[in-house]
């Protein structure tokens, strides 16, 4: 590739880089790009009846393929007596058992199909949010042009064009070298680390001059921004702006609320994780998720062990991701709550529709008789002080008790009457519950710079 050449000769590199970062994604990521960008430009009008017989033809490569060079895939179809053709609907895919992080963590060698050399091999690690790290391999010339490839043409329904130029703000996990903003490539890259109150003009004025065609951010950060923004009632001025993409954590709908009045224009938000085994985003027309066929099988199960097939019904996202044959992941259990709907989206598109990816599955309460509750509503006792708070989490260490640290804003000060307020509300919404409202200095981020609502310590 031609990034590849690029790294190797710095004397050049800076005009070089200059010049590639004025280069469009189209030409930019190679051959696998193009071919898998044309090809899901093709593919997103097929019927319901072609998308699940690709998916069925995938699976069924993909199976073979591991059973054939995959150590622990040939040992577990032996276990539980299973050949690949075998597996000739979509139901007999559920004779596989589910990968989990467990296993993976414990079989990374075995994991590995004989097909590939090791040290060719890219080494990723997921974030410790649902718990422990784990590592896993890809086939690093294929993985990042074909995953670009799906993302970029989500991303084409809301006007991102591979074909030009996008100029992108990026306020993710990025720590830039000059502390709260870089410029690289035609980015500009801005902390989520650094976004006190005392710095948000800063912010403000940075993206304003840059000028961007899409804001990338954390749902969490970009939100805190906003906060100031309406505060403030602050216009921020960036004319081509068309949307603000959002992924990587939950999108409550008070975020979106406020993201989309701040900056005027709307919020596009996917889904996607590390393992590439699904990825998903949400639908210009119904604001429903697709789920990408070509990009893998998904399946979504409930408590227990069935799919969830009900209006609303909740369940884990399990995945089969079609595009790692150097460590092919069948059945992986995501933690990755989803919300089932039956309803077919107008878009003209068949793949498989969600509501929303309701959480990992560490974002729950857990109440005094050991029951889950959904965590989303535990903004609400807040909202009528939403003016005063800067920052906000829930703790959880112990079932049926929450701790609730809150950062004020600079010269605010709340009184015991209020702290009842928020205590009463709270337990009006969470009635099994004991709360502990605590006033903090300030509140941490994760190593990556995400911001958590909930630190749930408890194993849900
Ligand atoms: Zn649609």
């Amino acid at each position: 590739m031609l990034k590849d050449i690029i790294k190797k000769s710095y004397i050049i590199q800076k005009p070089i880089r200059y010049i590639y970062s004025s280069i469009p994604d189209y030409i930019r990521y190679g051959s696998t790009f193009r071919e898998t960008y044309n090809f899901l430009k093709q593919s997103e009008k097929w019927d319901e009846k072609k998308l699940k017989e690709y998916q069925l033809k995938e699976l069924q490569k993909l199976i073979y393929h591991s059973y054939e060079t995959v150590p622990y895939y040939n040992k577990l179809f032996n276990e539980v007596r299973i050949k690949p053709k075998d597996i000739q609907d979509f139901n007999d895919i559920k004779k596989i058992p589910y990968l989990t992080k467990e296993i993976i963590r414990n079989n990374l060698e075995d994991l590995i199909s004989n097909k590939y050399d090791k040290n060719k091999l890219k080494y990723v690690t997921t974030g410790g949010s649902t718990g422990v790290p784990m590592g896993f391999y890809v086939d690093k010339l294929y993985d990042k042009p074909r995953e670009w490839a799906f993302i970029t043409s989500m991303w084409s329904r809301i006007g991102y064009d591979v074909n030009k130029v996008n100029r992108n703000v990026i306020l993710r996990g990025n720590i830039p070298y000059k502390g709260v903003y870089e410029y690289k490539n035609r980015d500009l890259i801005l902390s989520s680390f650094k976004l006190t109150e005392e710095n948000m003009h800063v912010y403000i004025d940075l993206m304003e001059k840059f000028n961007p065609d899409f804001i990338r951010a954390y749902p969490s950060a970009i939100h805190m921004l906003c906060k100031y923004i309406l505060n403030n009632n602050i216009k921020p001025k960036m004319k081509n702006l068309k949307a603000i993409i959002c992924a990587s954590e939950n999108l409550y709908n008070f975020q979106r609320k406020e993201i989309e009045e701040a900056f005027g224009v709307r919020v596009y938000s996917f889904y996607g994780h590390s393992e590439h085994a699904c990825i998903g985003g949400e639908c210009e027309n119904t604001g429903l998720y697709h789920l990408q066929s070509e990009y893998g099988y998904s399946e979504i199960i409930n408590e227990t062990g069935q799919d969830a097939v009900e209006e609303d019904e909740i369940g884990e996202l399990v995945a089969t991701g079609f595009g790692n044959y150097a460590m092919p992941f069948i059945r992986y259990r995501t933690n990755d709550m989803v919300v089932n709907t039956n309803k077919i989206c107008n878009c003209g598109r068949h793949y498989k529709v969600i509501k929303k990816v309701e959480g990992r599955q560490q974002e729950y309460f857990l109440d005094k008789n050991g029951e889950k509750v959904i965590f989303t509503w535990a903004d609400y006792p807040l909202w009528e002080y939403k003016d005063m708070i800067w920052a906000y989490q829930y703790i959880q260490n112990e079932p049926g008790q929450v701790i609730l640290n809150i950062e004020l804003k600079k010269g605010v000060e709340i009184n015991s009457k209020d702290f009842k307020n928020i205590k009463k509300i709270f337990l009006d919404y969470y009635t099994d519950f004991d709360i502990e409202i605590l006033l903090v200095k300030s509140i941490q981020r994760t190593k990556r710079g995400k911001f958590k609502y909930l630190v749930q310590n408890l194993n849900i």
